[in-house]
């Protein structure tokens, strides 16, 4: 059974067939998804699928690209979420994203939105999800400073160096369908070196499908491409990845089997 520990639902690419699709995730050994929120309606969304769906987990906070004016509100409300939904296993998804933002201020104000998530998930014992898109630096600098969080860093872009530093830290690393993709020689090289133990799969559906499916619409039908890559790289079974995958995200999110 594969747990995709991360896919966006609440994208408006699945409001044909939303429904039918998440209902039919079981039957094709899709047992577990993990639906992260990016904004507080997001969030909501998140929530929203989880109690619907027992397979369905959801985690909440403001991802580094929907931060706006006003977003101390907005953090009051994902710290309500949090708290009072039990289907809500971690922050995120949050971090720095410089890819999109070139401004220096507005990074800054990423900087400052991320580590205040750090300090909500210090205070309710939850995890996070994090998103560092060409910030590698300044997200391990604030991933650092709180020693007593763990999470999983999310489609990995990193170095091998730096997974071996969030690897002490606690931390997990998880990859999307980008290692399907024959140019992916930094992340093959990281999955050769990152123990099993330390691994998660996931789609980032809607977007990023795997070949050979490459450009179509994503969904956590596919995540077990992932699981195949793996397998090739570490030269052990698709279904030991599986397992093993599927009981690092469970013991990450704190979902009993
Ligand atoms: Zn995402």
């Amino acid at each position: 059974m594969l747990f995709d520990t991360h896919a966006h639902y609440d994208d408006e690419r699945f409001d044909e067939d939303r429904d039918t699709l998440l209902a039919s995730m079981p039957e094709n050994n899709v047992g577990l998804i993990l639906n992260p929120g990016c904004d507080v309606e997001s969030s909501r969304k998140a929530v929203s699928y989880a109690n619907k769906y027992p397979f369905v987990y959801a985690a909440v906070g403001i991802h580094p690209e929907n931060i706006e004016d006003g977003w101390e509100a907005d953090l009051e409300t994902i710290r309500a979420l949090a708290q009072n939904e039990s289907k809500v296993r971690a922050i995120g998804e949050i971090g720095l994203d410089y890819y999109w933002e070139k401004d220096e201020r507005a990074r800054a104000r990423q900087q400052v939105v991320f580590a205040r998530q750090m300090e909500l998930a210090r205070a309710l014992h939850l995890p996070v999800i994090v998103h560092d898109r060409d910030a590698h630096a300044d997200s391990m600098e604030i991933t650092r400073r709180y020693p007593d969080v763990i999470g999983v860093y999310h489609c990995y872009a990193g170095h091998v160096e730096m997974a071996r530093e969030l690897l002490k830290l606690g931390y997990y690393l998880s990859f999307t369908g980008v290692i399907t993709f024959k140019n992916a020689k930094k992340a093959k090289e990281v999955i050769r070196e990152v123990p099993i133990e330390r691994l998660m799969i996931e789609t980032d559906s809607p977007y990023m499908a795997p070949e050979p499916f490459r450009g179509r619409r994503n969904s956590s039908l596919y995540v077990h491409r992932m699981a195949e890559t793996i397998a090739e790289i570490k030269g052990i079974s698709a279904a030991e990845v599986e397992r093993i995958t599927t009981e690092n995200g469970r013991q990450l999110f704190g979902i009993s089997g």
